[in-house]
């Protein structure tokens, strides 16, 4: 049974769930940023949630700005501590909606090992995690996700390491939730982010999203088609991927070397913090 998804236009969403004194925004022509927040209002409309039960929190970055766009409660952090705030708030009330708007250098970089332990805590927390393959507020250093060869004013004469894939990290992790999809494609992650919401624990939706300013000139990447062009270019499904590496011919193996996976990654049940606390609190009457 196929389902139709029905969705706001754009124009709606800003009425009722953006500020409208805070537009114009701070970004860049192309930039992917606004796509995210669209597709995040889009999936917050689909599942219904309140906006006066939820509360937005980032760190430090341009995807960090997204929280004061949003209507509703917001925490605009430090620097790589998006997490660690959302935890507290989630852990004092934990019947608040938390979703934390990260990007890579934010989430995976200068807050890395803040990821690692709120997985592992299974945090009841929704990650939009915006991936732009670069620092691009701070100048467009090379990111723990910017691909190799890629350049920055920190790899003048190309990035020699290899990046960083979060979601495998995730997955890793035993994160209940986790996925990746372009901007480029705006259905999966509206279904996906909603899933996110929806589901018990630590979810993690990466979105990859284009950074013409800082990364892009620098990667013949400079305005929106190119962007899009390189995610159809750079990025497999999943299962096709699961399929080419187990059945592929040796060339078509070869050809993964340059390709991201995109899709859902994992989908499980796993007893989160909350359900963990609960119980302890039941058991010592606390
Ligand atoms: S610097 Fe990059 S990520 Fe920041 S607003 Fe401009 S295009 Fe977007």
């Amino acid at each position: 049974m196929s389902t139709t998804l029905t969705l706001k236009t754009a124009a709606e969403l800003r009425t009722t769930h953006l500020r409208q004194e805070m537009f114009p925004t701070i970004f860049c022509d192309g930039c992917g940023l606004g796509n995210v927040l669209n597709y995040t209002l889009w999936a917050v409309e689909q599942v219904g949630l309140d906006l006066d039960r939820t509360v937005f929190v980032s760190g430090i970055g341009c995807s960090s700005r997204l929280t004061g766009y949003v209507n509703a409660d917001g925490m605009h952090t430090t620097h790589g501590r998006a997490l660690s705030f959302a935890t507290g708030i989630k852990a004092a009330n934990p019947d608040l909606n938390v979703i934390v708007f990260t990007g890579d250098g934010d989430g995976s970089g200068i807050g890395g090992n803040h990821l690692l332990h709120t997985i592992r805590r299974n945090m009841d927390l929704t990650v939009i995690l915006v991936n732009n393959f670069t620092y691009g507020m701070t100048g467009g250093q090379s990111a723990p996700t910017s691909p190799t060869g890629s350049f920055s004013p920190t790899t003048p004469y190309g990035n020699v390491e290899h990046p960083l894939d979060i979601c495998e990290l995730a997955q890793a992790l035993g994160a209940p939730y986790v996925a990746r999809w372009p901007v480029s494609v705006p259905s999966q992650p509206i279904k996906s982010i909603a899933q996110g919401i929806s589901k018990r624990g630590f979810s993690l939706i990466e979105m990859m999203a284009p950074c013409p300013t800082a990364y892009g000139r620098r990667n013949g990447l400079r305005g929106i088609e190119p962007n899009w062009q390189w995610y159809r270019d750079h990025t497999v499904l999943v299962d096709e991927y699961e399929r080419v590496e187990q059945f592929g011919s040796p060339e078509e193996r070869a050809a993964l070397r340059d390709k991201m996976k995109i899709g859902v990654f994992q989908d499980i049940e796993r007893e989160s913090f909350g359900d963990r606390w609960a119980a302890l609190v039941d058991r010592v009457k606390l």
